[in-house]
C-alpha cells in the first residue's frame, strides 16, 4: 500500500517515495541532555517510532539516526545566553559530561520503557566536532558565513530561499524581529554556526577561530549528512523546530552542498497539559516517572499518545490518563479472550480488517483510526485468527499484545472500590511508602480480597 505523509516543506500530503527503493534514511532531532525528557518531548519520540514502524510494516528497511545534543544549545534563540549544558552543570555542581551521561542514560531507559525502538545510530554532538568545523569552514570559504567578535554567523541574505519551510519573510523579520538583536550580526536572524568561548566556558575546543564551541543547528547538519549521506529521505522533529532550527538546517546545509538534502520534513504537534504549555512555574513539567508514581505504566502513556494523530495537539490530563488506562486494560482483556478461543474467522473478514488497518496507517499515520479498526475487530465473535491479526497490528502499535495474559477470572469482576484501593496501594508502593501500602493491603483483605504484586501492577483474587 502506498504511504502518504504530510510534508511541511510543500504543505501537502504526498506519496512517500524513498531515494533507494525499499530503504529509508531518517533523521530525528534528539534530546538536549541537560534535564530529563518531559512527556511532551517523549511524544515526539513516540511519533518518530510510529513512523519507523509503519515504514517497516510496509516492508522497508529503515536506517534511523537521532543525535544527542550535549553542547551548543543556548538558552535563547537569539544566539545569546548560556549553553543549557553549562547552566545545568553549574546549578547541579557537576560537569557537563556527568550531566549528559546521566540524562542520556535516563532518556534511553524512558524510550525503552515506551517500546520506542532505539535508533540505528545515536551520535553525540561532542563526538563530531571536526565534522562540524569542516562544514563551518566550507561555508566561510563559499562566502555564506562571516566572522565576528563572538563567533561565526550564517548570513541569511545569502540564501534567497530562507523561510521556505516555515513561510517566514526576511524583511518582516528585520523589523520587529522576535529574536533579540545581537549587535555583531548583519541581519537580526543571521544565526551562529560557531561561538567563541570565554575562558571560563566549560565546553570548548581548538578551532581555526580559537577556543570555541559549536552552534546547535550545525550539529544536526553535520551529523545527519555524516550518517545518512548528502541526500536522505525524512527529517522529523516537533513543530517548535520549524521556524528556527530546521529553517537554519536547510539554509546552512543547502548552501554547503549546493543542493536539497532532505526530501520529506515531518513534524509532530505539541502535547499540552491541562490545555496549556508545560512549565516549571505551574509544576506540570511531567516526566514518565511522575506518571509511573501515580500508577500509570509507560505503555498506558504510549496508548494515550496513539489515540491522537501526530499532527493534532494532545491535551494531557490525569482524567485522560485514567481513561486511557481503563481502555488499555479492556483492550488487553479482549485480546486474551480472542487468544484463548479455538474458533476461526472467515478469511475474507480478516482480510477486510487488515486492509482497513493498512489504509489508516498509510494515510499520514492515522494511528487513531487504525486503533478504531482494532476495537471494531475485537467485537467480532472470539477467534484465534483475530488475535493473530492483532499481533500483526501490534508491530505498529507496540503495546505488548504478545504479553497479554489471562487475568484471574475474578479480577474482571472485582468491585470498583477494591480496584481503587489497589490502585492507591500501587501509588504508595511506587513512592516506597511501605506503611501505607501495608495498611491498604489489610483494608483490601478486610473487604474479602487478596492482592498480589506483579511486575506491571497487581493481581486481585477473592479470598
Ligand atoms: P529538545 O530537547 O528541547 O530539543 O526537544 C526534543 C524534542 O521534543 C523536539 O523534537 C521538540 O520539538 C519536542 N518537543 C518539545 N516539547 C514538546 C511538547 N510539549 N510536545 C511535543 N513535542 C515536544
Ligand atoms: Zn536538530
Amino acid at each position: 500500500m502506498q504511504l502518504r505523509v504530510f510534508n511541511t516543506l510543500t504543505r501537502k500530503k504526498e506519496k512517500f517515495v524513498p531515494i533507494k527503493p525499499g530503504q529509508v534514511s531518517m533523521y530525528t532531532c534528539g534530546p538536549t541532555v541537560y534535564k530529563p525528557a518531559t512527556i511532551g518531548n517523549l511524544r515526539a519520540y513516540v511519533f518518530m517510532d510510529e513512523l519507523r514502524r509503519v515504514l517497516e510494516y510496509d516492508g522497508m528497511k529503515v536506517k534511523s539516526v537521532m543525535n544527542i545534543t550535549d553542547v551548543g544549545h543556548l538558552v535563547s534563540d537569539g544566539d545569546d545566553g548560556e549553553d543549557k549544558m553549562q547552566k545545568s552543570a553549574k546549578e547541579q555542581g557537576l560537569t557537563p559530561l556527568e550531566i549528559a551521561s546521566a540524562i542520556t542514560a535516563q532518556f534511553m531507559k524512558d524510550i525503552d520503557a515506551l517500546n520506542i525502538k532505539r535508533p540505528t545510530v545515536c551520535p553525540k554532538a561532542t563526538d563530531n566536532i571536526p565534522e562540524m568545523i569542516a562544514v563551518v569552514q566550507s561555508l566561510l570559504d563559499k562566502g555564506y558565513a562571516y566572522e565576528t567578535e563572538d563567533g561565526i554567523y550564517f548570513s541569511v541574505e545569502k540564501f534567497p530561499a530562507y523561510g521556505k519551510l516555515s513561510g517566514i519573510n526576511l524583511e518582516e523579520q528585520r523589523h520587529g524581529a522576535r529574536v533579540e538583536v545581537n549587535s555583531f550580526k548583519r541581519h537580526p536572524i543571521d544565526f551562529a554556526l560557531w561561538k567563541k568561548a570565554q575562558p571560563n566556558h566549560l565546553q570548548q575546543w581548538d578551532s581555526p577561530w580559537g577556543r570555541s564551541f559549536p552552534g546547535w543547528h550545525i550539529e544536526c547538519t553535520a551529523m545527519s549528512v555524516k550518517y545518512l549521506g548528502e541526500q536522505f529521505d525524512i527529517h522529523t522533529g516537533g513543530i517548535d523546530h520549524i521556524p528556527i532550527h530546521h529553517e537554519n538546517e536547510i539554509a546552512q546545509g543547502e548552501s554547503w552542498l549546493g543542493h536539497k538534502i532532505v526530501n520529506y520534513w515531518l513534524h509532530n504537534e505539541f502535547l499540552l497539559v491541562d490545555g496549556g504549555k508545560m512549565s516549571k512555574s505551574l509544576g506540570n513539567n511531567y516526566l514518565l516517572s511522575d506518571l509511573e508514581a501515580k500508577g500509570f505504566s509507560p505503555l498506558v502513556f504510549r496508548y494515550f499518545c496513539l489515540n491522537v494523530q501526530y499532527r493534532q495537539k494532545i491535551n494531557f490530563t490525569w482524567d485522560g490518563m485514567a481513561a486511557a488506562k481503563t481502555a488499555y486494560d479492556k483492550l488487553c482483556a479482549q485480546l486474551v479472550a480472542h487468544k484463548n478461543s479455538p474458533a476461526a474467522t472467515d478469511p475474507e473478514i480478516i482480510a477486510d480488517f487488515k486492509k482497513k488497518f493498512e489504509e489508516a496507517i498509510n494515510d499520514d499515520l492515522n494511528i487513531p483510526l487504525a486503533m478504531g479498526v482494532l476495537w471494531t475487530m475485537l467485537k467480532q465473535p472470539k477467534s484465534k485468527d483475530i488475535y493473530k491479526l492483532a499481533l500483526a497490528f501490534d508491530k505498529v502499535f507496540a503495546l505488548n499484545f504478545d504479553k497479554v495474559k489471562e487475568a484471574p477470572k475474578e479480577q474482571l469482576d472485582v468491585p470498583a472500590d477494591i480496584l481503587a484501593l489497589a490502585q492507591e496501594r500501587l501509588v504508595a508502593r511506587k513512592s516506597k511508602n511501605w506503611a501505607e501500602s501495608d495498611r491498604l493491603r489489610d483494608e483490601i483483605a478486610n473487604r474479602g480480597y487478596l492482592i498480589k504484586d506483579t511486575v506491571d501492577g497487581f493481581d486481585i483474587t477473592k479470598k
